[in-house]
């Protein structure tokens, strides 16, 4: 088993680690207004691009939604499903599309299950993935807000957090 696997079944850890991540970009906001979204954009995508592909096979979708997948990037599922499976998990638990691949479902669930906090997140029906956002840094969408708005036509269900 590789390391970044290893370190994907102790989502406790990582959550922790996202946790304290966000509680410090909560508090940058005033970088933004000093130097522009834009250019601390250019400064955190490769090291977040990096750490995040090490760990997490990260594909830079600029929404991040991990915690509430148990700590495994939905954007690895083949079919880029953010909202569970679809119909063709195989009996072992693989992948429809690619068998040798076990289902990043399965695994979200199993880690999701090992979590304390944001333990329940796995249930919110998560909005349409906006495609302009691929690309960008997730962190510094997450310190604008911008990846908390929605598709045109999309209403939050009510249980969904904003
Ligand atoms: S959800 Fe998006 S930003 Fe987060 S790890 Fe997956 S591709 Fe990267």
């Amino acid at each position: 088993m590789g390391l970044a696997r290893r370190l994907q079944n102790h989502p406790r850890l990582l959550a922790a680690g996202y946790k304290a991540n966000l509680w410090i970009a909560m508090r940058l906001g005033f970088v933004i207004r000093v130097i522009g979204a834009q250019r601390l954009a250019r400064w955190l995508y490769a090291p977040e691009e990096f750490a995040k592909r090490q760990i997490f096979d990260c594909r830079m979708c600029g929404q991040c939604i991990l915690h509430s997948t148990g700590m495994t990037c939905p954007m690895t599922c083949p079919k880029n499903l953010r909202n569970g499976p679809c119909g063709g998990v195989r009996a072992n638990g693989h992948c429809e599309v690619k068998p040798e691949m076990r289902c990043i479902w399965v695994d979200a669930y199993d880690r999701s299950q090992k979590m304390t906090t944001y333990k329940d997140e796995l249930h919110i029906l998560q909005p349409p993935v906006d495609r302009r956002l691929e690309g960008t840094s997730a962190w510094v969408n997450l310190m604008t807000g911008r990846d908390k708005v929605s598709a045109a036509g999309w209403n939050d269900p009510p249980h969904a957090e904003g």
